[in-house]
């Protein structure tokens, strides 16, 4: 039996008549760049986020948008989870404001309670990653927003359809980001994203920034990017999206089976588990904390299991060639034992247990 982490080629294989048939469709109408395929993927998203959603380049530059039409600017300071990818600070980064990296707690999200004293008077916004399909605490981050007036942006790259208390990911704050690179859950063929605003004027703003700055008549309004979602991804994305709450519905399955099999381990720490009430977990990822994570990973390894070190082992505070000079010592700790053990669309239960039994013999 041989487990990749996560299987490229069938993401085009397993629906290779359909998607045919959409490029052949698309490409034969000429419809490549803002087309009836964008728009109808843009409200079919808005509608099941409860946003105002729009497609761009990919998730980094919808964060790099709603940064710009939110005029963040120049000594503003961002609070952010330094278990995260490096765009999340990149793109704060690039809107010339001071990433302030904060830690993650026994959830791999934000710590909440470990963002009061990382504010300052140049505090701008908390900036919560909803990581691996969950979304934060955010009633305490909304607490916290209200009593200093601070605002929040969400890289919710991984969490289409996560909730909290009901709320999708993305619509807490001022905006949030979605990526539809290949293995995140929603995946299309290349890279693809979109922005999540939560008021009309910055959707009609960012709707400008990333065509050029030009409206409708042809005008120039502003400055403004090329970063589009393309026609005839969107295509693949829509045929994608109709079958994504069945997706959730099969990841929250495989999340409940690696629970169940491997709860008793003590030498494991697990994601909560689907039971949780305030959170609808989506389970872009299974990041486990493993003791003796190297050698566990080896050993998976040497079973033909496929596993994964997220951002290539390293929080983005401990990148230091981009200056940080912080040490977060839980989330340092933390990065010594994180593993992603594959959860995804073609992965059946039988492997699901045979993954499980490898982890269970190892710890024996
Ligand atoms: C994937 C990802 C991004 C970047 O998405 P792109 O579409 O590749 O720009 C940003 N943040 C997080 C948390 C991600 O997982």
């Amino acid at each position: 039996m041989k487990i990749p982490f996560f299987n490229y080629p069938e993401l085009y294989r397993g629906h290779r008549d359909n998607l045919l048939k959409i490029f052949d469709d698309i490409a034969s109408k000429g419809a490549f760049i803002m087309q009836s395929e964008l728009q109808q993927f843009e409200e079919k998203l808005s509608k099941y986020v409860g946003g105002h959603v729009l497609g761009v380049g990919n998730a980094t530059d919808a964060l790099e948008l709603l940064f710009e039409a939110k005029e963040v600017k120049q000594g503003d300071e961002i609070i952010f989870c330094s278990h995260t990818m490096v765009a999340t600070a990149s793109a704060i980064k690039f809107a010339g404001a001071t990433p302030i990296p904060c830690e993650a707690g026994n959830d791999h999200l934000i710590d909440v309670s470990k963002i009061e004293s990382l504010i300052t008077k140049k505090t701008r916004a908390i900036m919560p990653t909803q990581l691996n399909g969950r979304v934060a605490e955010m009633e305490e981050i909304l607490n916290l927003s209200k009593k200093y007036n601070l605002e929040i942006f969400e890289d919710s790259a991984q969490a289409l359809g996560a909730r909290y208390k009901g709320q999708h990911a993305g619509t807490f704050g001022s905006g949030g980001c979605l990526s539809f690179y290949p293995a995140k859950i929603l995946g299309c063929l290349g890279d693809g994203g979109a922005v999540i605003c939560n008021d009309m004027d910055t959707f009609e703003k960012i709707k400008l920034l990333r065509d050029h700055g030009r409206a409708e008549n042809g005008d120039v309004e502003f400055w403004g990017y090329n970063s589009r979602l393309d026609n005839i991804q969107a295509g693949f994305l829509n045929y994608y999206f109709q079958t994504y709450e069945e997706t959730i519905s099969r990841r929250r399955e495989i999340a409940d089976i690696y629970f169940e099999n491997l709860k008793d381990i003590s030498q494991l720490t697990l994601p909560p588990s689907t039971s949780d009430l305030n959170h609808f977990d989506v389970f872009q990822n299974y990041e486990i904390q493993a003791e003796d994570r190297d050698n566990l990973k080896n050993y998976l390894q040497e079973n033909d299991v496929g596993t994964l070190i997220q951002w290539g082992g390293k929080a983005v505070h401990q990148f230091k060639k981009l200056g940080f000079t912080e040490n977060l010592p839980f989330t340092e700790d933390l990065f010594t034992k994180l593993l992603m053990i594959p959860i995804n669309m073609t992965i059946t239960d039988e492997e699901v247990n045979f993954v499980s039994n490898k982890i269970q013999e190892f710890y024996s």
